[in-house]
């Protein structure tokens, strides 16, 4: 598949890349290698943002993707929120991104017609001890540069929104929704007509250094299907690239610990927090704007979101968990599954924020996972774009811990690796 793919964008000899798919190490064939310029590993909303902007700014993209088309893993299962950038810590990458992300991001939907609405969002507290944490989130949204954010008495937030129950609430007019996939195809679009290739069903399985440079190893996707770890693991082509971006997302910290040569000590341990949503059902939409409450750890709460069709959904939770190992996670092979007995948990919470909420109203939806640089109990992590000047090696991008709000800073992502590239 790599083969075809970059053979259909003539980019190198077709020689080479009918050998990629037919020859490996294990045949006594050295595999075959090529060169390229820029390699953005994952298809996802923010390899796509990256391979734009590269792209734009004239490099030779090559997009590598596991799965058979973009955006099937974190990027199609979020809550699909613009987030203002009220949560981060002051002067922190989410901070910083999230707040010029959400400014690029309405400017991008608005210029090219991609479906957004910007609702606003209600951040309540539903009994006087919350009170002081509302103020701390106010305090901290205008520290980040968020100047819109306004308290409301309990009267105005409930006069806004009749079926919402609380003592105090924050007033986020700069919050709101956007259609996920429509962004990601735009951005597959334009990366493309900048002349970005992009290659599905191909996984990077790891790389090597030599001379100091990134040697990529792939493999078809359909060739990791069966791999058991006890068996070795042989890449059917290599390609070193002056730039490589590690966005796989859930797999950036493995994929980065496969490559031999990269110091281990910057690469650090992977946490993973499954987050599920429930849809209302039997009920017309009770709110017309998000409805978040008071932040939990490890996530925003479980909050009110809408979709551009007026769906409503709860979520999502927290709940953490292991892992799967490399091969499977590249393969996006973790569990989403919705167990319906999680809404027990579902219809107290909201309840304190949203008390007509009828028993059985609640449907299993979807869940997604949390990419987490910290575990359960532990202070949250900023992002980590790891450049040079960390690790060392001259083109290599990492991106680790790209959770929430990645979707809304992808745009600001991109300019910002861009910039460090000094492309
Ligand atoms: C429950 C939940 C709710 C969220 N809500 C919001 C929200 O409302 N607003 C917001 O701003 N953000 C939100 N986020 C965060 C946002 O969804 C993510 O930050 C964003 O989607 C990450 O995009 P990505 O491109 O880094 O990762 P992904 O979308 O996971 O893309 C990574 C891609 O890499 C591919 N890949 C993996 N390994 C390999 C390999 N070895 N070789 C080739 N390809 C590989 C995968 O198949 C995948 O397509 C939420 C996240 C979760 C989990």
């Amino acid at each position: 598949m790599i083969g075809r793919a970059i053979q259909r964008a003539g980019k190198y000899p077709a020689a080479v890349l009918a050998g990629a798919r037919a020859k490996s190490a294990s045949s006594g064939v050295r595999t075959p290698r090529e060169t390229a310029d820029a390699v953005v590993i994952g298809a996802g909303v923010v390899g796509l943002s990256v391979a734009r902007e590269l792209a734009r700014r004239g490099r030779d993209v090559l997009v590598v993707e596991a799965a058979p088309t973009f955006g099937t893993g974190t990027s199609s299962r979020n809550s699909e929120v613009i987030h203002a950038g009220i949560y981060y810590s002051p002067k922190s990458l989410k901070a910083n991104l999230c707040v010029r992300g959400r400014e690029l991001l309405y400017r991008y939907c608005y210029d090219r017609g991609i479906p957004y609405k910007q609702l606003g969002k209600l951040i309540v507290a539903t009994s006087s001890a919350e009170m002081p944490k509302l103020e701390q989130i106010l305090g901290r949204g205008l520290e980040n540069g968020v100047h819109d954010l306004r308290m409301l008495e309990s009267s105005q937030a409930m006069g806004m929104e009749p079926e919402l129950q609380c003592v105090q609430a924050l007033l986020s007019p700069s919050s709101g929704i956007i259609d996920s996939h429509s962004l990601m195809l735009s951005l597959v679009g334009e990366a493309e007509n900048y002349g970005a290739t992009f290659c599905y069903k191909s996984t990077v399985i790891g790389g090597h250094f030599e001379d100091n440079t990134l040697h990529l190893q792939f493999s078809e996707s359909k060739d990791l299907g069966n791999y058991d770890e006890e068996s070795p693991l042989e890449p059917q082509l290599i390609i070193v690239p002056k730039i490589v971006i590690n966005s796989a997302g859930l797999s950036a910290l493995p994929l980065a610990k496969r490559f031999q040569g990269l110091d281990h000590g910057f690469i650090s341990s992977p946490f993973y927090a499954r987050g599920c949503y429930f849809m209302l059902s039997m009920m017309k939409a009770p709110f017309s704007r998000l409805i978040y409450p008071i932040p939990e750890d490890g996530g925003l709460g479980v909050h009110v979101t809408l979709d551009l069709n007026g769906q409503v959904k709860f979520g999502p939770d927290v709940e953490w968990i292991d892992g799967v190992d490399d091969i499977s996670s590249f393969l996006n092979r973790f569990d989403y599954s919705v167990k319906s007995d999680r809404s027990a948990r579902f219809y107290p919470e909201i309840r304190k924020y949203f008390p007509k909420l009828s028993d059985g109203s609640l449907v299993p939806g979807y869940s997604g996972i949390r990419p987490k640089l910290s575990g359960q109990g532990q202070p949250p992590a900023d992002f980590v774009i790891q450049g040079e000047e960390i690790h060392g090696i001259s083109g290599l991008v990492n991106l680790f811990g790209i959770e929430s709000p990645g979707l809304t800073s992808s745009l600001a992502i991109a300019e910002y690796v861009a910039s460090m590239l000094g492309v």
